[in-house]
């Protein structure tokens, strides 16, 4: 599963596995569009930098998001304005133009190839439904009210039948892992060291030294550019995490495309088109839950593409992927150093709006490693409280973080052996007393794993369309052999090589 952007790949990069200890200045972990522009930034201004990267540069959530910039935000600022007031909305609105700038001018700058293009950004509504229209004309108040100058828009638009909509000019697209792979170019020619295949095991932050599975990085500032913090931190609190999924496919020739960033608030689906090569696709993201949640996961993909050919002659679908978001319970990012630690920072709470936050938070970070002030430091304070405005949002993910706990450890057992689970799905199953994560794969051999995610013993959950173990507490996720793809967790899941293969009697608990 990769998405669209893999076409324009650079397929190698040159980066190596860490195989021996150093010391520097700045340790980054994750090397996402957040990590390599702190990195760029730090190393620009004279600073060792090492990077730490688990698998390969940009190919994680960033590698898959869609590639709009925008100075708004995908949710609508809206929210945010009810939250915070005029005042915060203008600042934001302010501090994200500010970043697609930086993005635009390293563009320019360093010759990217990453088809950089400013473009108008669409919020339309396709159907009469008097709610959304109001949320529509909200919107517009809140746009306005932030210093922007929405445009309305109705009619036969980029094979859309549209009934109300806005229009915002000059906002942006680029490919996204393509951006990601440029920057890390720029960052290596710059003086930073950045490795693959080296995720962090260990992080001591009195010793000042991360940890991979073969060496050590002695580093004066720690940097967690991994989307959400690694292990335990006090912002994970009331932090959602959800998945979302996209498909893309070709057009033929003369058919209407869809050219900006385009957002359906029907049934929230986001569309865009990607030129490259002599080729032209259109894609189209959207079905999100919370992560952990949804179904087994395989209808997501058949939704989304039938709804890309009830609008566009597509040939057959040739890339489907999908990507997590973490939502911050008061609608604001945290960036900065984190709780308890001044040799730390973190950068997380971006919701589906992280390319420009990433980019906005390697600029912060920069600023703050090499004591300088920042305008934009204090209004995302990763070390701020909010209680009023998070209560909502931290109630509600506290509240279901319970509920997930109490109902995955003692929901009734349903089904009785391992047989009951079919080539291609995964179950929970309890054997022993343990709850195991046992996947069967087509071939019919089953890997298990120990269900209890090492983060804060929450019980993982099946992921259909990933072919993964989610866990629905804290957005950490696991491969089919137990070890970590993303999320707060350090080490992964148990292998359980005893039920490998094996006909043990047991009994099915949540999925
Ligand atoms: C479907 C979807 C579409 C989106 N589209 C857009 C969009 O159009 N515009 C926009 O602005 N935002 C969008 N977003 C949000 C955006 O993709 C993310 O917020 C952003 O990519 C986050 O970047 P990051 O660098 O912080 O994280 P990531 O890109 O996830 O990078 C983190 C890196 O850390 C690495 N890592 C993790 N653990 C370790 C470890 N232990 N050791 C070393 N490395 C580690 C990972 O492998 C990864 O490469 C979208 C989100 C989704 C879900």
């Amino acid at each position: 599963m990769v998405a669209v952007w893999s076409e324009a790949s650079v397929e190698e990069l040159g980066f190596t596995e860490l195989r021996q200890s150093v010391t520097t200045d700045v340790v980054v972990i994750g090397g996402g569009i957040t990590g390599l522009t702190t990195a760029l930034q730090l190393a620009e201004q004279g600073r060792d930098v090492v990077v730490l990267e688990a698998d390969r540069v940009g190919q994680s959530n960033t590698g898959n998001s869609t590639g709009n910039l925008y100075s708004t935000v995908a949710k609508g600022l809206e929210p945010i304005r009810r939250k915070w007031g005029d005042e915060v909305v203008r600042d934001l609105v302010r501090a994200r133009a500010s970043a697609v700038d930086h993005m635009e001018s390293l563009n320019d700058r360093l010759g990217m190839d990453c088809q950089f293009a400013r473009m108008p950004l669409y919020r339309v509504q396709l159907n009469d439904d008097p709610k959304r229209t109001q949320s529509l004309e909200q919107e517009v108040d809140a746009l306005r009210a932030a210093g922007l100058a929405p445009q309305e828009v109705s009619g036969s638009l980029f094979g859309l039948t549209i009934k109300h909509g806005l229009k915002l000019d000059n906002q942006a697209q680029l490919n996204p892992l393509r951006f990601t792979q440029e920057l890390a170019r720029a960052a290596t020619a710059a003086g930073a060291q950045i490795y693959e295949n080296s995720g962090v095991v260990e992080i001591s932050y009195r010793e000042n030294r991360v940890k991979t599975a073969s060496a050590e990085v002695h580093a004066s500032h720690i940097v967690h550019a991994t989307h959400t913090p690694k292990g335990i931190d006090v912002l994970q609190t009331g932090m959602m995490p959800s998945r979302e999924y996209g498909v893309s496919a070709r057009v033929r020739s003369g058919t209407e495309t869809p050219e900006g960033v385009v957002w359906v608030i029907d049934a929230f689906h986001s569309l865009r088109s990607y030129h490259y090569n002599g080729n032209d696709y259109v894609m189209v993201v959207g079905e999100d839950h919370k992560g952990g949640e949804g179904t087994h996961g395989k209808g997501y993909f058949d939704k989304l593409e039938q709804y890309l050919s009830a609008h566009y002659d597509i040939g057959p679908v040739r890339h489907r992927w999908s990507a997590q978001q973490f939502s911050s319970p008061d609608g604001l990012p945290f960036i900065g150093r984190m709780h308890g630690k001044d040799n730390a920072y973190v950068a997380t709470g971006f919701a589906a709006d992280g390319l420009v936050w990433g980019t906005l938070a390697g600029l912060i970070l920069c600023d703050m490693i090499t004591d300088r002030p920042n305008e934009w430091g204090k209004l995302f304070d990763a070390r701020r409280f909010t209680p009023v405005k998070s209560l909502k949002g931290v109630a509600e993910e506290g509240a279901k973080v319970t509920k997930d706990l109490v109902k995955d450890y003692l929901s009734p057992d349903r089904v009785k052996d391992l047989d009951k689970v079919e080539p291609g799905e995964g179950r929970v199953l309890t054997h022993e007393g343990e709850k195991l994560a046992v996947y069967r794969d087509p071939s019919g051999t089953c890997t298990a794993v120990s269900a209890i995610c090492p983060h804060m013993k929450c019980v993982v959950h099946f992921n259909g369309a990933d072919t993964s173990w989610d866990c629905p507490c804290h957005g950490s996720r696991f491969r089919i052999d137990g070890s970590v793809i993303e999320g707060p967790a350090l080490s992964g899941l148990t292998p359980k090589l005893g039920a490998r293969d094996t006909g043990f009697s047991s009994s099915e608990h949540t999925e």
